[in-house]
């Protein structure tokens, strides 16, 4: 194996945005002609993400392979357009819980576990694992250096660079410096400051990353590297951007790819091609139309619960040459609110995944407002299952109509069809039966992970879709009831694609409107910058008809 690797870590505080400086930095080797692959290793205890509130960490990604990992596992694949899998993200949870099973089947018998070397050598074996032929891999650390949490991690990357050779390794740190406006200043210090934390535990940067919200004059950068024992030419500003799309080029122009090829000593002259990325932006910074859309949802005040889906409506934007602005609702209490006049000037609605009982009434009075007006409508996974029990409620009078995740089901008479969304307790993944019950553990017990789905000829998803046979990611527990069916499409709700054996629903739409979909599966997920998925970039296709007919009505 001859694959490098690059370490990036954070200092001073956090949300400097690490993942998108290390998807910046694999696209860069990436436009070079490298092949690339980028990880994350989280200090924090959980097992995954998966049980954690999206307040506390934002939005859970989840893999092709059904693995609950990261955010920034999505910035990689935006930016570098390569698949990650469940062996590109790890906790300090999950390497205990794997050396406590190896530790009761006996494994270390004889022996006292400890941090150093048992819970370093898992966190190595993760690092070094599962790899393709990679040119360089990078793994990002979690949280900030300084942490507790983070102490066996960046022990381990210690202990790499030794055992693999500086040739094989690089360490590059971001960091803050702060303007301070009373002294008109850019202060070095809490840099140096946390280069110095660094190396007691004895790492030494190679590359640092100083964000700053204004140039770094020369005078700074040299004070920076001779504290920090840098060369001058390593010491990169990442400097704020109006779009992420910039950020590639404003480190490339700085030198910062050729600064880490350098430091492996990669004697490598070209320059890497960033036209598709400078292509994008000239689209991004040229709108021809714009559109606004109403996200109802339960996270409104934090961007980050719905990263995937917010990119996702700006690739479609990309797509357009449309700029999409979105409208936050706040799901509770809006069936109080004045409905009509939240979304009477919104072009479309949309409501993402959710969970618990919070807001759905509020949801379902904008899905309500969607239908009955005509207005396009995406709805997405708990979005598609409010939309079937809206449709249930107020067309087929199934005046009880819910999900068993927040009501009770009763039943009601013998040739009843059940819950109309409801705990499914088996379904079939390849060749396994995966099953669920209502008791089961609360984490990674989910329908995960990509699933095939058919898609029903001459429907508007085959459409979208151009083909019959797709393959999205999922992550929910309840599903659609099939038994009903034959109820919703003779009037007028489809169920336009359907799990391979047909037992679960996964596309409804509504036959009599400008653009009704629901899915019950996660497209945000798949799309990319570079390929905008076709439900977003047809769903905003549809609100820019909406804007125009608008403006028309006027
Ligand atoms: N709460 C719903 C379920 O578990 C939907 C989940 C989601 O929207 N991701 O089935």
């Amino acid at each position: 194996m001859t694959a490098r690797f690059i370490f990036i870590t954070g200092g001073v505080v956090s949300s400097l945005g690490k993942g998108l400086a290390s998807a910046s930095l694999g696209a860069l080797l990436q436009a070079r002609g490298y092949k690339v692959r980028l990880r994350k290793l989280d200090p924090y205890l959980n097992v995954d993400p998966g049980t954690m509130n999206p307040t506390q960490h934002g939005e859970v990604f989840v893999t092709d392979d059904g693995a609950e990992t990261d955010l920034d596992l999505g910035h990689y694949e935006r930016f570098t357009g390569v698949n990650a899998r469940r062996s590109d993200s790890v906790t300090t949870g999950q390497i205990y819980s794997n050396l406590l099973t190896k530790e009761r089947r006996g494994d270390y018998l004889g022996g006292t576990v400890q941090v150093i070397p048992h819970v370093t050598d898992l966190i190595k074996e993760f690092i070094l694992g599962d790899t393709e032929n990679e040119d360089f891999i990078l793994c990002e650390i979690g949280g900030t250096v300084g942490d507790i949490e983070g102490l066996p991690f960046l022990e381990a990357i210690r202990q790499l660079g030794w055992e693999l050779g500086r040739e094989r390794v690089m360490y590059i740190h971001l960091t803050l410096v702060p303007y301070i406006a009373a002294a008109k200043e850019l202060k070095t210090k809490p840099t140096q400051h946390s280069v110095k934390e660094l190396r007691m535990i004895g790492i030494q940067p190679d590359i640092l990353l100083c964000r700053a919200d204004r140039e770094i004059p020369l005078a700074e950068r040299r004070k920076i590297a001779l504290f920090c024992n840098i060369r001058e030419e390593s010491v990169i500003a990442g400097l704020d951007v109006n779009s992420i799309y910039e950020v590639p080029r404003n480190y490339s122009e700085q030198g910062f790819d050729k600064q880490v090829l350098k430091i492996f000593g990669i004697a490598d002259e070209t320059r890497p091609d960033l036209k598709k990325w400078d292509e994008i932006l000239a689209r991004v910074q040229n709108p021809r139309q714009e559109a606004t859309i109403a996200i109802v949802g339960k996270y409104t005040g934090i961007g980050d619960a719905y990263k995937s889906l917010c990119e996702a409506l700006d690739h479609a934007g990309i797509a357009n040459q449309a700029k999409v602005n979105i409208r936050w609702i706040d799901a509770a209490g809006f069936e109080n609110k004045n409905v009509e006049q939240e979304l009477k000037d919104v072009d479309a609605v949309l409501v993402p995944g959710g969970f618990g009982e919070r807001g759905v009434n509020g949801k379902i009075a904008a899905i309500n407002y969607a239908r009955t007006h005509n207005k396009p409508y995406l709805g997405i996974c708990f979005g598609m299952q409010l939309a079937v029990i809206e449709y249930a409620r107020n067309v087929l009078g199934i005046k009880n109509a819910a999900s068993t995740e927040f009501s009770e089901y009763k039943t009601s008479s013998t040739d009843d069809k059940g819950s109309l969304v409801g705990l499914m307790t088996e379904w079939q993944r390849g060749n396994v039966m995966e099953t669920r019950s209502k008791g089961s553990d609360l984490g990674g017990t989910m329908r995960l992970g990509s699933y095939e789905c058919d898609i029903i000829a001459g429907s508007l998803a085959e459409k979208i879709y151009g083909g019959k046979h797709i393959s999205e990611r999922h992550r929910h527990r309840y599903e659609v009831n099939i038994n009903y069916r034959e109820d919703f499409e003779k009037t007028g709700m489809i169920f336009s694609g359907l799990s391979p054996k047909g037992h679960l629903p996964e596309i409804v739409e509504l036959k009599n409107h400008h653009w009704f979909v629901g899915v019950q599966f996660h497209p945000e997920l798949k799309s990319r910058p570079f390929a905008p998925h076709p439900l977003f970039a047809s769903f905003v296709k549809a609100a820019l008809a909406e804007d125009e007919r608008q403006k028309k009505a006027a």
